[in-house]
């Protein structure tokens, strides 16, 4: 920072005050996290300089070699922490992931059956106002009212409307999926399987969350949730498909790939594969069950009825009379992130949905354990039910300052 302090201390006083907030704040929006100072440190090498449209060893520049020794290290050690056949670890974001797998194996007007988007399923998933749901059809697939997946009829939809590709992944359900169950139906009618693990990334690289790797076509995700990486995206695939793929992000939908932040990929794919980290993802998966047995205990109702994995989906408006977004600011108030989240066939408009999702990715990485999230329950029900009164918020903020103080981000 120091140097930009010098050449530009209108942009750093911006950067110390973000960086300032993280440190006062409690971080529990599910997708975010803190990458490790040597993510960070390979983001800002100078691999940002480098043009290396194309592939390793198969440049459109000169002066790649840096670059292709960066990009083969990468996708080796996805491939190795994911036992991947494939690895594509050029996708700018999980959204350009999911584009160009999409654009590897189906042609406009295909249709594709994903997950209901209030039923935990991602914009990327069909969202009308997205270019993928202008190019194809999709057709969505929803939870039942316990939580869990109806597979028969699941089944008997994907008869009925042929898809050439079935989409699992979510990017706001907290049970887990059935993978042999997804890719046996996507068998059965000649579609293609995939799976967006975006959130979970990081606990499957983990061992923390049942490996989807081995049971689809392709499997696209996010190296910036729980993985703990910078932000971007990465698509792992079988062997047939790799040639498709790798097509569809360059020159499909891409132009040079940012080696920088390949490079910071690469960290932490090592970074993922070390005890710590493994010990790391078992903490975000017991700290979000602690969670939720205290939210349970304040009489909080929580849809599909808990977690699986490292988030919960409040419904705030019949726990609290509050809507989501009445809820994420009384939060923030108190100096605790989240965001304001539908719920299933949510009958209020995303913009001002019934829930809130919360997750333990952050927290976690601060090294806060059992303790601090019994603490943190406590808190979010006490300014959830303040009715706004000042004192009580301002008691929170207080509690929640000291737990910042307490566990500092890395
Ligand atoms: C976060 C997320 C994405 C999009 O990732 P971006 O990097 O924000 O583009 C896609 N799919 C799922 C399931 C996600 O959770």
């Amino acid at each position: 920072m120091d140097t930009v302090q010098k050449t530009d201390p209108e942009v750093a006083r911006i950067l110390m005050g973000e960086r300032a907030r993280q440190e006062a704040t409690l971080e529990m929006i599910a997708s975010e996290n803190y990458a490790s100072s040597s993510v960070l440190e390979a983001l800002s090498s100078s691999l940002s300089n480098k043009y290396a449209e194309g592939y390793p060893g198969k440049r459109y520049y000169g002066g790649a070699e840096f670059a292709d020794a960066i990009e083969s290290l990468a996708i080796t050690r996805a491939r190795e922490l994911f036992l991947a056949e494939h690895a594509n670890v050029q996708p700018h974001s999980g959204a350009s992931a999911n584009l160009a797998a999409y654009m590897a194996v189906l042609a406009p007007g295909d249709t594709v059956l994903g997950m209901d988007l209030s039923h935990g399923g991602h914009l990327t998933h069909g969202h009308p106002s997205t270019l993928p749901a202008k190019v194809y059809r999709f057709v969505s697939y929803g939870t039942e009212p316990d939580g869990s997946i109806d597979y028969e009829k699941l089944e008997a939809l994907a008869l009925k409307e042929r898809p050439k590709l079935l989409l699992a992944g979510f990017s706001s359900y907290t049970r887990s999926l059935d993978h042999g169950r997804l890719s046996a139906i996507a068998e059965k009618v000649g579609a293609v399987s995939m799976m967006d693990m975006a959130h979970i990334a990081g606990l499957v690289a983990a061992n923390g969350l049942p490996s989807p790797v081995p049971f689809f076509d392709i499997v696209t995700a996010t190296t910036h949730k729980t993985l703990r990486g910078p932000r971007g995206g990465m698509i792992l695939c079988k062997r047939e498909f790799a040639k498709a793929v790798d097509a569809a992000v360059f020159p499909g939908i891409q132009g040079g790939p940012h080696m920088n932040t390949i490079a910071a990929k690469a960290v932490a794919f090592a970074e993922a594969s070390t005890p710590l980290f493994h010990s790391y993802a078992k903490a975000v998966l017991e700290n979000a069950k602690v969670l939720e047995q205290e939210l349970l205990r304040y009489e909080v109702n929580l849809i599909f009825g808990g977690t699986d994995n490292h988030m919960l989906l409040l419904d705030t408006m019949s726990s609290f009379g509050l809507s989501g977004k009445e809820s994420q600011e009384m939060l923030e108030a108190a100096g605790i992130s989240v965001n304001k989240n539908v719920i299933p066939d949510d009958p209020r408009s995303p913009i001002d949905p019934s829930g809130i999702r919360i997750g333990t990715p952050s927290i976690t990485t601060r090294g806060m354990g059992r303790e601090e999230m019994r603490e943190i329950a406590m808190l979010m029900c006490e300014v959830l039910r303040s009715s706004g009164k000042k004192a009580i918020v301002a008691r929170a903020r207080k509690r929640i300052s000291a737990l910042c103080r307490a566990f500092p981000t890395p």
